[in-house]
């Protein structure tokens, strides 16, 4: 599979609350591993809003939930610590999901990661083999110099995408790249 199809999302939502869990848990999710950067909080947050907390919470009594980030200890410790969490994750590398998957104890096929970066979210739940789901960044003025630099391949791919796989795009893609770059 080439490398653009791969950053396709399974499934597009505006942010974590749009997300339709119950489908998601109709096609059998067990577990949802979440990015933490840009996804749960802005680069310029270090803790997850009262909010945010209030609807993980109440996600927990249909799923398992881990948070996994590219981010160091001390940053997703702060901001993830009431659930399961991984840090230095070096998505789109996949060890970091591995690490995840031995906190839930479910197969690959039963876990979903919702993540707003194409190359390294979805990119490693596709070379992991489990569903992805793109979102808006929380704040896309608050990426880091890495992130970045991500946006610019990430931009290529998009491109790429919106040539060959046109209807993939126009479904997953289209509103998340007005929104986001
Ligand atoms: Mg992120």
């Amino acid at each position: 599979m080439s490398l653009a199809k791969r950053c396709i999302p399974d499934y597009y939502f505006k942010s974590i609350y749009a997300i339709d869990y119950q489908m998601l848990k109709e096609q059998g999710v067990k577990a949802l591993f979440f990015d933490l950067d840009n996804t749960l909080i802005a680069y310029d947050e270090t803790q997850l809003s009262a909010h945010t907390l209030e609807f993980l919470n109440a996600l927990l009594e249909d799923f398992k939930i881990v948070v996994i980030s590219n981010s160091n200890y001390q940053r997703v410790s702060k901001a993830a610590h009431k659930y399961p969490f991984v840090w230095h994750a070096a998505k789109p590398m996949i060890k970091g999901l591995k690490r995840a998957l031995k906190k839930v104890d479910e197969p690959i096929e039963h876990v979903c990661l919702i993540g707003d970066q194409l190359m390294t979210d979805m990119l490693s739940a596709h070379r992991f083999g489990c569903i992805a789901v793109l979102v808006n960044p929380v704040k896309r003025t608050s990426d880091r110099w890495m992130t970045k630099i991500n946006r610019i391949f990430e931009k290529c791919v998009i491109k790429r995408i919106s040539k060959k796989y046109a209807d993939a795009y126009a479904e997953r893609l289209k509103e998340y790249v007005e929104n986001t770059l």
